[in-house]
């Protein structure tokens, strides 16, 4: 079948596509009803049936491939490699979750996560599956004021952790962040459980604190049978990078999930049972969540877990090659990163990715942020092997725009994510009037009309106005969810992110996305990142303001080379765009302040640039970067 009449079928036929598609997954009861839209924007999908993720995603794997790898975690922090075949790992998912069962956890309570990338986080997020209890995770290493929030919205009733996690050989002590967040928290958890790696002391609190290692030995040969869920029952909440502002909330089902992530494998990703799935995400984000647990176990895939940085080898040396060693290593078929992963690898030398065998690997998926065009052909180059940009957010789950090549081979655009996957109705409004814009080319923001295709987030948790509201009641008179994302569609039908809506500029009366232009000066042989924020101007309503990080590090400590680069990329935006997409300055600096998951925080830096309080800041990863910034921009900086 061609994609055009998959895509068709999904959307003038919704009930009997995703009926199909559900039979991806096992059911206890099969849904009575497929589609209820009648408290839209709110969807039920699959109602009446009965389910549960991880016996989808490891008890139904048992008798086929029980003894096949299912999760390798490999730790280039502590010289760790680990597999466990789906047996195993179903014996360990039960012993957490008899522990936790112990602990007082039942279906429907909260199970706050915060651990490192060790296995044991990965049985913990299924146990909590398998008894039906929500897991929220959050991101390993987060400051205690963000933890705090976060414990105080979710309310678990445990909280799980570890000693530490490390990064770069740098050990970070997870229990003391914890006690404080706690402490900083109007609500309480009854009990927390600890893992502990040896990598850090703790200080044990009486009645509330318990290490996992004895309650584990305890329930050694414990055997819990999965809960068996509503398919509209909570399955977790997970918070957005919080790249923008304050961290929303997303409330996921279960059945839908479980349908959306198995369709996923077999139609976008590709992935075959008894290969390997490589996602270098992290639990704590969306991707880690969907593609680094969920959906490949579900597909009957082994997923290889991966703690550390790209740069370092088993025996802690550097090593720029350690990724590429691993695909060999496991054969790893389906692999998936960030573009800002790619943009650390590019700093290495290319012969690395010569050095190994890659011949398994069928396609490198890249998503989270634009996918810049020389980033895109340094690893396509590299690699060999199809580069494919996907397009999505943590509200949706699931990619939104990308290329379903497991349905048809289908092109790929450099610059675009790709097209509509099947169960979205992508259209691009104008911002203002909220007209649909239909002729190619034309700017607008990038919405979604309902009903949203399964996996897509339920609600914010605890707040359905907020959900409402803030998402799907930015067009006057029209009810559609917004992305807060901007960008095109070509002749073609594929679809351009060219930046979020608070990221597009106003100079003279003509509007601009950050992204265009920054695609401009990313093009620019000396340049190897770079930011461009729109910043208010009497004259002019907003000019861009540019931020470089320079290729050759000698350009900041140098004035009059500084000045010629500054030129030489001015004059290129100018001759590719025109004299008004022009940056008024290009500053150059040694790194951008980025969100732990990689994510420029544009916001940030215009708020900085405009004298303004930066605002919450609890997701940066390096608050230096910005203090540098700050620094450039005093007197002639
Ligand atoms: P917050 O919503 O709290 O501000 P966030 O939007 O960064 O944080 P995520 O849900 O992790 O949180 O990120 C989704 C966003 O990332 C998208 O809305 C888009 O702006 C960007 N994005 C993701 N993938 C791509 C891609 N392939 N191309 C361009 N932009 C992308
Ligand atoms: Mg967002």
């Amino acid at each position: 079948m061609s994609y055009a009449e998959f895509y068709r079928r999904s959307i003038e036929t919704p009930e009997a596509f995703w009926a199909e598609q559900a039979e991806l997954i096992d059911w206890k009861t099969p849904p009575s009803q497929i589609l209820d839209t009648t408290r839209a924007p709110f969807v039920n999908w699959f109602a009446g049936g009965t389910t549960n993720l991880c016996h989808n995603a490891v008890d139904r794997h048992l008798a086929a491939r029980g003894d096949q790898p299912a999760l390798i975690a490999v730790s280039t922090e502590t010289g760790t490699e680990r597999s466990y075949s789906f047996k195993e790992l179903h014996a360990e998912v039960q012993r957490v979750a008899a522990s936790l069962m112990e602990l007082g956890v039942g279906k429907g309570d909260r199970v706050l996560i915060y651990m490192p990338m060790i296995p044991e986080a990965a049985f913990t997020m299924l146990a909590c599956a398998r008894l039906g209890a929500i897991h929220c995770v959050v991101f390993g290493g987060f400051a205690s004021a963000s933890l705090a929030s976060r414990i105080e919205d979710a309310t678990p009733k445990v909280v799980v952790s570890a000693d530490a996690g490390s990064r770069g050989g740098k050990v970070i002590a997870y229990k003391p962040l914890l006690d404080e967040a706690i402490r900083l928290s109007t609500h309480k958890p009854d009990a927390v459980l600890l893992f502990d790696r040896g990598l850090a002391p703790m200080d044990l609190s009486k009645g509330r604190d318990h290490l996992a290692a004895p309650l584990v030995e305890k329930h050694r040969d414990a055997q819990v049978p999965c809960t068996w869920m509503d398919a509209t029952d909570i399955s977790y909440t997970i918070y957005t990078s919080g790249t923008t502002g304050r961290p929303k909330g997303v409330q996921r089902d279960t059945g839908g999930y479980a349908v959306a992530l198995a369709a996923s494998m077999k139609h976008i990703f590709d992935g075959r049972a008894g290969e390997t799935y490589f996602s270098t995400s992290d639990i704590g984000w969306v991707v880690g969540h969907s593609y680094i647990v969920y959906g490949p176990l579900i597909a009957g895939m082994a997923t290889l877990m991966y703690e550390g940085l790209p740069t370092q080898g088993l025996d802690r040396q550097p090593d720029g090659g350690i990724w590429w060693r691993l695909v060999e290593k496991y054969k790893v078929t389906v692999m998936f990163s960030a573009p800002t992963a790619v943009r650390v690898l590019k700093k290495q030398d290319p012969a690395l990715l010569k050095k190994y065998d890659l011949s398994s690997l069928r396609a490198l998926f890249l998503a989270g942020e634009p996918l810049d065009e020389p980033t895109a052909r340094w690893i396509s180059e590299g690699l060999g092997v199809p580069i494919i940009d996907n397009y999505w957010q943590t509200e949706s789950g699931w990619p939104i725009l990308t290329v379903a090549n497991g349905v048809e081979t289908t092109r790929s655009k450099f610059g675009s994510p790709g097209v509509p996957m099947y169960g979205y109705k992508v259209k691009i409004l104008h911002e203002s009037t909220g007209e649909e814009l239909t002729a190619p080319n034309e700017k607008g923001v990038v919405v979604i009309e309902g009903p949203t295709p399964p996996g897509f987030m339920q609600t914010v948790w605890r707040d359905d106005e907020r959900f409402v509201n803030t998402y799907w009641k930015t067009v006057p008179g029209k009810l559609v969810y917004s992305t807060f994302d901007w960008g095109i569609r070509d002749e073609d039908g594929y679809y351009y992110i060219l930046g979020r809506t608070d990221d597009v500029i106003n100079v003279a009366g003509h509007r601009l996305g950050t992204r265009e232009i920054e695609e401009s000066i990313s093009g620019h042989a000396k340049v190897a990142e770079v930011a461009v924020v729109g910043v208010a101007d009497a004259l002019k309503g907003q000019v861009a303001m540019a931020f470089v990080v320079p290729k050759d590090g000698a350009v900041l400590g140098d004035a009059q080379a500084a000045l010629a680069l500054e030129g030489e990329v001015m004059k290129q935006v100018a001759d590719q765009l025109g004299a008004l997409a022009r940056p008024a300055r290009v500053h150059f600096v040694g790194a951008l302040p980025k969100t732990r998951s990689g994510k420029l925080l544009r916001r940030a830096i215009q708020a900085v640039c405009e004298g303004r309080d930066p605002g919450d800041l609890t997701t940066i990863e390096d608050p230096g970067a910005l203090q540098q910034i700050r620094q450039t921009l005093s007197p002639r900086g």
